[in-house]
């Protein structure tokens, strides 16, 4: 059975639930700015993104519409493939919309410009992305991310939605999981 207790299987904390929070206040401040007297579409990424999606469109000082997207990424453990699947697709016409991709990491940045590219194939006004954390080291393919959090070390992350083998998420800061677990 799976230990209750998390802390062993940590290695530290990158971003505590404060610096996050402050983060993502700024982010809004912007958002606010860039879409001022527009429509705002969040869409976001299923499940890693609930808790970011949460967040950020409790901050913002403005009306939203909000929808999910499920996708996976074949392959299993820590590394993506770029052969992405639609698990749960939007119920949302993109016709003129400005769509705001929530996601909580950039890493190959394979399955966000996969995403990109099939909602820009809808009609919408414009596709923006909003990334709570991006790994610079690990880009395979260039993501030009409008938003983003913070730039991480290329490691392991889990937590405030990020999950290894779907646990963690529920974690509020984010935090490097030690290597022992996954190796
Ligand atoms: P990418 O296609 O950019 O390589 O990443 C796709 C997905 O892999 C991300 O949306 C995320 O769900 C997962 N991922 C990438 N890096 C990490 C990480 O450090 N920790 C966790 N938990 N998931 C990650
Ligand atoms: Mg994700
Ligand atoms: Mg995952």
């Amino acid at each position: 059975m799976e230990s209750a207790d998390v802390a062993a299987d940590l290695s530290g904390v990158l971003h505590t639930e404060a610096e996050i929070r402050g983060r993502i206040a700024e982010l809004c401040r912007e958002i606010e700015r860039d879409y001022e007297g527009r429509d705002l579409l969040l869409i976001g990424v299923l499940k890693g993104a609930v808790m970011v999606m949460a967040d950020l469109s409790r901050e913002l000082k403005r009306d939203v519409d909000m929808d999910w997207m499920a996708v996976s990424s074949y392959g299993a453990g820590t590394q993506s493939s770029g052969v992405v699947r639609i698990v749960k697709d939007l119920d949302t016409d993109l016709s003129g919309r400005n769509v705001l991709i929530v996601e909580d990491i950039v890493d190959s940045g394979l399955t966000l410009s996969w995403l990109r590219a099939n909602l820009q194939t809808r009609g919408p006004a414009s596709v923006e992305i909003c990334a709570l954390l991006r790994k610079p080291e690990a880009a395979k393919v260039e993501i030009d991310a409008r938003y983003v959090g913070f730039e991480i070390p290329n490691e392991f992350v889990v937590g405030y939605g990020l999950d290894y083998a779907q646990r963690y998420r529920n974690l509020r800061d984010v935090a490097v999981l030690a290597p022992h677990i996954y190796s």
